[in-house]
């Protein structure tokens, strides 16, 4: 069975006590936080047989088929299968599904995971099972991103912000799951992750700590003029562009407090302070301000999936990094 997090529990119980739970849910909030987790646990016991102790059992017909095969007749899930999109046909499919009676549960549960990849056709298909899903259906909506939900689906779900949890407690469950890794380590990740344990957990499986460690002595051999941009532009084919772009928003804006503040916390995460701070001395306003815009420009363009040149555009930021240093 999923387990609750220790910073889901209030929200659990805020969920179960209910006694007219609502017909849909829109589960919301950070990527990374356990929403879906807490999602497939609510539906889990939604459809248990004896759910009399606020938990799914572990040990009814119901409870068994999910946990054993994940096999269950009156639970649908509603996710991107072959693109990115959910697309229309799944949800014709799941709306067969809506139309069916419960087959061993008192109730049929639908996961739709993420919310926003239903294309607009799917969306819209979608809207009328929402409003007054037949045959006892619950539907459970995951988003990262409900700002881009159409308003439509949003206001005919109850809205249900998750919990991001509080440092501590978020540490304390990444060392029970990354038990050989230093307490050091784990709090970068979870400054890397924006707070959100289980994508820092998937941060460290993906060794995203090596790729900002090589990123950052890379970017201070640049502006030694050890290397040159295109040299790292070409080393850098591992590491996911979006992080890249992420990693150098932020040291702009570091740059940028700093610049208005002189405040040393503003700079960030110990790796890249004593650069920031220097660059903050150095470049202008204007300059740190155009380079900005830029790199937020292009991160649209990696956002939106854009067929980008990879080399060239990571050359192209490198650049505008030298050029803060220079005085014209
Ligand atoms: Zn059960």
């Amino acid at each position: 069975m999923t387990e609750l997090l220790p910073w889901q529990q209030i929200l659990w119980q805020q969920m179960v006590t209910n006694p007219k739970p609502a017909h849909a849910y829109l589960l919301h909030g950070k990527k990374g936080i356990g929403k879906q987790q807490f999602a497939q646990r609510l539906g889990y016991y939604w459809l248990c047989l004896t759910s009399d102790n606020k938990q799914p059992c572990g040990h009814c017909k119901s409870c068994h088929l999910l946990a054993t095969s994940g096999a269950h007749p009156d639970i649908f899930w509603l996710k991107p299968e072959d693109s990115e999109f959910i697309k229309v046909d799944q949800v014709r499919m799941l709306i067969d599904f809506i139309n069916q009676t419960p087959q061993i549960s008192p109730c049929k549960v639908v996961l739709i995971e993420p919310a926003e990849a239903l294309n607009l056709n799917a969306a819209n298909a979608l809207l009328k099972s929402l409003e007054e899903p037949a045959g006892n259906s619950r539907l459970i909506l995951v988003s990262h991103q409900a700002g881009q939900l159409l308003p439509t689906i949003k206001s005919r779900c109850i809205q249900q912000l998750c919990p991001t949890p509080k440092q501590s407690d978020a540490l304390q469950w990444m060392q029970q799951q990354l038990t050989n890794v230093e307490v050091e380590q784990l709090s970068q990740l979870l400054v890397l992750a924006g707070s959100a344990p289980l994508y820092a957990v998937e941060l460290y499986q993906q060794d995203v700590l090596k790729q900002r460690q090589q990123v950052v002595e890379d970017i201070k051999k640049l502006l030694k003029h050890q290397l040159v941009a295109s040299q790292i532009a070409e080393s850098w084919n591992n590491i996911p562009l979006l992080l890249l772009f992420n990693w150098f928003c932020e040291w702009l804006h570091c740059i940028l407090c700093y610049q208005a503040t002189k405040d040393i916390n503003t700079l960030g995460m110990a790796d890249m302070q004593k650069v920031l701070n220097y660059l903050a001395d150095k470049a202008s306003l204007e300059k740190v301000t155009q380079l900005q815009e830029k790199l937020l420009r292009e991160r649209q363009k990696v956002l939106a999936k854009a067929n980008l040149n990879r080399v060239l555009l990571i050359e192209s930021v490198l650049i505008g990094w030298i050029n803060l240093l220079t005085t014209r």
